[in-house]
């Protein structure tokens, strides 16, 4: 890797986007995984040809882009559907972070990985991890009022997440997002320094 990189994850609803873009303004390059995912099944995206052959036009939305609801429909009920979607989408989103981090200029670049403990493919390209935390009720309320999904669904997507104190245990380091966006903010100022003090010399 041209630079060192910083891992970024957190459940969902923590605040990994909020905390992300603070990065970003600092000047930071920012490769987001879920967006890199998005933009793989969006409009034209590199590996809708793959899916389609796969899994036939009924994967297409009309736009071409990936139709989320069947397909989240398909793999949830054929968990081997599943595995080969995700054999087609996780290497691909692996390839083009890596592409996009080889490409990053900065002193050092965060990748955002929402399952970054659980499937543990990019562990081996960082310099060190940070999770961003927050309780499990606030979680499910900021995702709530992001999405309008229901508190029984919100729960649903976490139990499939690592549980909370497993992530903050393996983590080097946390930022606690369970004050206002402010805070958030100083705490992210407070770890770049840190990282650039010493992520950069190679010290940590
Ligand atoms: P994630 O990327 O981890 O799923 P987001 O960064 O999208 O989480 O945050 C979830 C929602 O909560 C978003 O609508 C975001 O604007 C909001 N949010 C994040 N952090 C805070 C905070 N400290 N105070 C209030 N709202 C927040």
């Amino acid at each position: 890797m041209a630079i060192p990189v910083v891992g970024l994850t957190g459940g969902i609803g923590s605040g990994k986007s909020a905390a992300a873009d603070r990065f970003a303004e600092l000047g930071v390059p920012v490769v987001d995984t879920d967006s890199i995912a998005h933009q793989l099944t969006g409009p034209g995206g590199t590996a809708m040809p793959v899916i389609e052959r796969a899994f036939g036009p009924s994967a297409l939305a009309g736009d071409g882009s990936l139709d989320r609801a069947a397909m989240r429909a398909r793999v949830f009920a054929d968990p081997e559907e599943r595995h080969r979607l995700e054999a087609i989408l996780h290497p691909a989103i692996h390839a083009e972070s890596l592409s996009r981090l080889e490409a990053a200029v900065g002193d050092y670049a965060v990748l955002v990985v929402p399952l970054l403990f659980e499937s543990n493919r990019y562990l081996p390209l960082l310099a060190r991890t940070l999770a961003v935390d927050c309780r499990e009720e606030v979680q499910v309320e900021r995702v709530m009022r992001r999405s309008g999904l229901s508190a029984e669904a919100v729960r649903a997507i976490m139990a499939a997440q690592l549980p909370r104190e497993q992530r903050l245990s393996r983590a080097d380091d946390v930022i606690d997002n369970s004050g206002g966006l402010a805070e958030l903010r100083l705490q992210v100022d407070a770890k770049h320094s840190y990282y650039l003090a010493n992520l950069v010399k190679a010290l940590l």
